[in-house]
């Protein structure tokens, strides 16, 4: 059997033009535009990136998630790891290159669900980058972690659907020209059914889609809308996937999704482990550098040890989803692991940095800000360990071991 942690030479590649690219056009383009800690106007802003990605372009650097023949770069999810690690060094970077969510999960739903003459028109759009997408599911009146509860509700009406319903926190909504929307269509369903909702491909903007505010978070107002949705009309081919599938296609949209989070999450964790070792090499007190005590090293050792866990459970997930394997448990284990090392990583970086980890002079407070959402977004810590232990326990029943279920690896 063969374990080879070596890089494919042209993996190897193309991280070097990611990170070349990242580092030689990205990085001065954006220091430029925030030039003495000043917020761009928004037309200056857009400018910028879409400029940036007109050269992603050209280098190339597009797609990277979608196959060849629909403009990407055909890679699989382990090159995928390196590229989207790459990218997240600059928070824009995904954005740039057109993989970033939520329109990178769209963009593989759209692919394996949406008939033709969808993705002609919903497809195609965001491939070339003209058009953004949102994904509207969650709501505030039920547990988002339970899709079965969800009360917006499609009613038939001769081959159109009538759609009432409410959903918050859906990503880029104001600047999406459609959404995916889940919606209970199915009554005659048990109750907890799988079976009950079904998707609706829904321009915007369009009349019954009211878009009341973009919710304030601890991040700021960063483009998480609430949206009211009052007799929204749609024909029967809006219908995405097929009646009663709404559930199957989110957890199929949600799986590769959560890896690509991760793979970004990494970097974020890394730079904050750069950030720390840095600082502890800088700082002096009581007759050492920080990096010298033994407090400080063990937070660099424990960082380091779960980076080092991290990229391993996001290399093994995507190596299982390369090869057609069941990756559910690993994805799982991979999200919540890097969700809460990043959180943990991070304010270990802030505690390193004392007060001024603490003032905005440095990324880290923006980037705490940021993780905190990774421990419940995209299926809550508590959900993941819910599913672990219970494919644990089945693969214990199944075998008398709990083997199958620790990543099937031959140890
Ligand atoms: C920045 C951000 C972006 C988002 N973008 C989108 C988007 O684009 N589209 C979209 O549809 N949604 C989006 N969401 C919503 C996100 O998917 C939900 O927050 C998530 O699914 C959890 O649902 P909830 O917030 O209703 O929490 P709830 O389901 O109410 O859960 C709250 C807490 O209860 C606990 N809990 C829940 N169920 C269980 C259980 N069975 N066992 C043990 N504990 C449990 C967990 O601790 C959980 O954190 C976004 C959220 C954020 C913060």
């Amino acid at each position: 059997m063969a374990i080879d942690f070596t890089l494919a030479p042209e993996h190897d590649e193309i991280r070097t033009r990611v990170r070349t690219f990242v580092r030689e056009t990205i990085a001065p383009a954006m220091a430029a535009l925030e030039e003495g800690g000043k917020t761009p106007p928004r037309e200056e802003y857009l400018r910028v990136i879409f400029d940036l990605r007109g050269k992603a372009q050209a280098e190339g650097l597009w797609l990277p998630h979608m196959p060849e023949e629909w403009g990407g770069m055909g890679l699989g999810h382990v090159a995928l790891a390196m590229f989207q690690s790459e990218a997240a060094k600059t928070r824009i970077g995904p954005w740039v290159f057109n993989c970033a969510a939520p329109d990178e999960g769209n963009m593989h739903t759209l692919l394996h669900w949406a008939n033709d003459e969808q993705k002609e028109k919903y497809l195609k759009p965001l491939l070339k980058g003209v058009k953004s997408s949102c994904f509207a599911m969650t709501e505030p009146e039920v547990a988002g972690s339970d899709p079965t509860l969800i009360r917006t509700r499609a009613v038939k009406d001769g081959d159109e659907w009538v759609i009432n319903g409410h959903k918050w926190f859906i990503s880029g909504a104001r600047r999406a020209s459609f959404a995916i929307l889940i919606a209970r269509t199915e009554d005659d369903v048990p109750e907890g059914s799988r079976g009950a909702n079904t998707a609706f491909l829904i321009d915007i903007p369009q009349e019954g889609w009211n878009d009341v505010r973009e919710v304030e978070t601890m991040h700021g107002s960063t483009g998480h809308s609430e949206i009211v949705i009052t007799d929204l009309r749609v024909p029967d081919g809006q219908i995405l996937g097929g009646r009663g599938n709404g559930h199957r296609l989110g957890q199929y949209r949600l799986g590769p999704a959560r890896l690509a989070h991760c793979m970004r999450w990494i970097s974020q964790a890394e730079t904050a482990l750069d950030m720390m070792v840095d600082r502890s090499l800088n700082r002096y007190s009581h007759g050492s550098l920080l990096a010298e005590k033994q407090g400080i090293q063990w937070m660099i050792a424990d960082s380091a040890m779960e980076l080092y866990q991290c990229k391993l459970m996001v290399l093994h997930a995507a190596y299982k989803i390369d090869r057609g394997e069941d990756f559910r448990t690993e994805v799982s284990m991979a999200k919540h692991f890097v969700a809460n090392s990043l959180n943990r990583i991070i304010d270990r970086a802030i505690q390193v940095h004392g007060a001024l980890g603490y003032s905005t002079d440095t990324p880290l407070v923006g980037m705490f800000q940021h993780a905190r959402w990774a421990r419940f977004a995209d299926g809550a810590d508590e959900i993941h360990q819910m599913r672990i232990a219970e494919r644990t326990i089945q693969a214990y029943r199944d075998t008398g071991t709990t083997r199958d279920a620790t990543g099937g690896l031959p140890l």
